[in-house]
């Protein structure tokens, strides 16, 4: 068995990747152990598959997966972690961003019976606002989510093999991994490095990207927006039922008066408000629901240089060693 397996997600990224590759390559070699990198191409058009295909082909270390289109980092990380055989397993960016030097000390970490190292990236040489907006994010999410969600806490982390078996297990369609590690539990321990800008190319990660990516994180890991709702309703209720009190007191206290066209107007917009955003929440809740029952494959496979049995639940549209050329 593989002692080392490096993951790699890819999607555009034909400006670094060789400098990535030299980077962890010079790295690992000196540690003396086996090590295996899966490189997993999420459908670029810029060349990067070239590029992998030539790394493969000059080392046999080097395994890669290129997919039919652009299916996001979660499906590229998944299929990296499906083609893993190391008894470690290191998820890293392609960028630099994650910077290869950290693996011994990963490593190390791991050796002291650790299931999962976290690297932990700080936030220096991020806009102010991104950091503002991040750390009240992840305030939110320590309030509302099951499972514990650390800032900084990225995807740059060391995973056994028992720890990548739990991770694949789980089968779920809509995969918030930042959530998934954490579900699974297992010892971890984290340290922290000084966050890095990517070396070249650019961020794949537009703001509202990141708002998305965000909500998916909290819909898929708790229900609590459902309960939500229903402590909202209760409360308009009660204060409802009072309300309709006092007014018929009135009445029968004083006598019949009929103002309070404003008072109408304010119920009837804010409980249309406030059913409309709940309608939403449930709308939410439905749609992971079809889309989880549709099953479809997390990716679908271009071109690989593994067995296709490795890739189990990805259609392979081909048989392993025939990379078909590029259109
Ligand atoms: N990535 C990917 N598919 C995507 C977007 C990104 O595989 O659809 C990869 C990308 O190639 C990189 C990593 O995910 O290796 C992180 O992406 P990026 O550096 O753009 O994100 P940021 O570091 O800005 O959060
Ligand atoms: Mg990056």
């Amino acid at each position: 068995m593989v002692q080392i397996s490096i993951v790699v997600p890819c999607y555009n990224e034909s400006e670094v990747i060789e400098a990535f590759h030299d980077a962890v390559i010079t790295t690992l070699e000196p540690l003396g152990r086996t090590f295996e990198i899966c490189y997993v191409d999420d459908g670029s058009s810029d060349g990067t598959i070239a590029i992998l295909k030539d790394l493969a082909g000059a080392d046999r270390r080097v395994r890669y997966t290129s997919f039919s289109r652009n299916f996001g980092k979660e499906s590229a990380m998944l299929a990296g972690m499906r083609m893993s055989r190391g008894a470690a397993v290191v998820l890293m960016d392609a960028d630099l961003q994650h910077p290869p030097e950290f693996i011994p000390r990963m490593l190390e970490l791991h050796q002291h019976g650790y299931d999962q190292v976290i690297a932990q990236r700080d936030r220096t040489h991020e806009g102010a606002l991104r950091t503002a907006l991040c750390r009240a994010y992840y305030r939110l999410v320590r309030r509302c989510m099951n499972v514990e969600i650390v800032n900084g806490a990225g995807d740059f982390r060391l995973l056994s093999r028992r720890a990548i078996d739990a991770l694949l297990s789980l089968p779920e369609n809509n995969r918030f991994s930042k959530g998934l590690f954490s579900w699974i539990g297992f010892d971890t321990v984290s340290f922290t490095y000084e966050n890095v800008q990517r070396a070249a190319g650019q961020s794949k990660w537009s703001g509202r990207h990141l708002l998305n990516y965000g909500i998916d994180g909290l819909i898929s890991f708790n229900s609590r927006p459902l309960r939500l709702a229903i402590h909202t309703g209760l409360w308009l209720f009660l204060s409802a039922l009072v309300y309709a009190l006092w007014i018929i007191a009135n009445v029968v206290l004083d006598g019949v008066d009929t103002p309070g066209y404003a008072t109408l107007i304010t119920a009837v917009v804010a409980l249309s408000g406030i059913q409309l955003a709940t309608l939403g929440v449930i709308g939410e809740y439905v749609g992971r629901i079809y889309d989880e029952s549709k099953r479809r494959p997390h990716y679908v496979v271009r071109e690989t240089n593994e067995s296709a049995a490795v890739l189990d639940s990805g259609l392979s549209l081909e048989p392993a060693g025939q990379a078909r050329p590029e259109a």
